[in-house]
């Protein structure tokens, strides 16, 4: 007999649903607050590729606002390399790795990125983001601590209230007061501490030799994020991990392929036991489609590049050095920056922004960073150096921001 389903008749009560709110419309009244705040964030759009000069809304501007520090995410040399993966391989990874979507490709650029920090093993994860979000909550839980900087990415951060451990958060590079944090804790079955090594907002460098000490002696896990760092330094330029001799006493190391590689993708590296372990516990890892293959090959090709070209980070650094001398010079604050990133502190989020806009009506697109990327009254313009510009273009920036 063929399945038949009546239809039922709902009691219609128009007054009621008349009365009640619409679902979102609280989202007006947030939004007003924000911009209240000068704090909305709207989008540009970039046509053609990432380079020095990018156009953005229409407008030429000198870029300072990418996190292609080598000038990789444009190359061709990493088109052609994921033109060829994509024909050979096709473009989506079709599944999660543990299912049919770990490639080859995949395969090498793990190899790949496991000689270039020479550690046992690494995992390639679709982003950096889900790097930080699924490796924290897979090496601890509830009645584990966490320890981590304040001035920590917003991945790391959300990794850490996904793992539902306790979290201190110790001063930004404060390595006594993370000592005393640690000295102070009750039992904990398990202690991590996390930080950025290149720190993303204000381009200051986490005292690395300092924390794997204080891991060593409280016997904590270390979790460093080079993601800034990743190809910028150390002899070989898989970051300051490497730069600073701490291999032995950093136990996880993440970076991504998005920034200096100029790709795209996360990964976690270190021993094979740890490898081994996140396949069977990062979740955004085990439950995400794996990246497209051709993604894959063009970041394996940008650490090939990375071994060849050590003297883009080179040159990189010497510059970034000189234009840091330069704005002290003029009495410019720079914070504490120590690398390519280099923050001109304005305060408030107004502040910032008039100081962006100067900018680019000079040409220069130097982004604002307002809270929650930067704590209250900290506002600041970044601007992310690449081995792209030349010196008249530092020479401008340098002379906008004195002007
Ligand atoms: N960690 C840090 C320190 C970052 O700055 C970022 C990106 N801004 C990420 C992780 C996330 O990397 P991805 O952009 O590859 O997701």
């Amino acid at each position: 007999m063929p399945c038949r389903i009546d239809p039922v008749a709902l009691p219609l009560q128009p007054a009621a649903a008349a009365a009640l709110p619409e679902p979102l419309a609280w989202i007006d009244e947030d939004l007003e607050s924000l911009a209240a705040a000068e704090l909305l964030r709207p989008r540009r759009v970039r046509t053609g590729r990432q380079a020095a000069r990018v156009l953005l809304d229409g407008r030429e501007l000198v870029n300072f606002g990418a996190n292609d520090y080598l000038g990789y995410a444009g190359d061709v040399r990493l088109t052609k390399a994921a033109s060829k993966a994509a024909c050979a391989e096709g473009f989506g990874a079709g599944a999660s790795p543990l299912v049919s979507g770990h490639s080859q490709a995949h395969e090498q650029l793990e190899r790949a990125i496991a000689g270039l920090l020479d550690v046992e093993a690494a995992l390639v994860f679709p982003s950096g983001f889900a790097s930080n979000a699924a490796t924290i909550p897979a090496l601890v839980g509830p009645g584990d601590a966490i320890y981590s900087d304040a001035r920590n990415h917003a991945s790391l951060i959300d990794g850490c209230r996904l793992s539902r451990a306790s979290v201190h958060v110790y001063p930004h590079r404060d390595a006594a007061a993370l000592e005393q944090l640690l000295a102070a804790a009750g039992p904990a079955r398990r202690r991590l501490i996390v930080t950025d090594t290149l720190f993303s907002m204000d381009g200051t460098i986490a005292p690395l030799a300092d924390l794997s000490a204080l891991a060593r002696r409280h016997g904590a896990i270390l979790l460093a994020d080079e993601a800034h760092a990743t190809g910028i330094f150390g002899a070989r330029g898989s970051g300051l991990v490497e730069e600073t001799g701490s291999g032995d006493g950093v136990h996880v190391r993440i970076g991504t392929l998005s920034k200096a590689l100029g790709a795209a993708g996360g990964f976690v590296a270190g021993q094979g036991r740890l490898v081994e372990w996140l396949r069977h516990r990062a979740r955004a890892w085990m439950f995400s489609t794996a990246h497209p293959p051709a993604v894959a090959a063009a970041a394996t090709r940008a650490i090939e590049l990375v071994g060849r070209e050590p003297q883009r980070r080179r040159e990189l650094l010497g510059r970034a050095a000189e234009f840091r001398a330069r704005l002290a010079a003029r009495g410019i604050d720079t914070a504490a920056a120590g690398a390519q990133i280099v923050p001109v502190i304005a305060g408030e989020p107004a502040a910032a922004l008039a100081l962006a806009d100067r900018l680019a009506a000079a040409g220069l697109f130097v982004p604002a960073i307002r809270p929650p990327s930067v704590p209250p009254g900290q506002s600041l313009v970044r601007a992310s150096l690449s081995w792209l510009h030349s010196d008249a273009d530092l020479a401008r920036l340098a002379d906008a921001l004195a002007g």
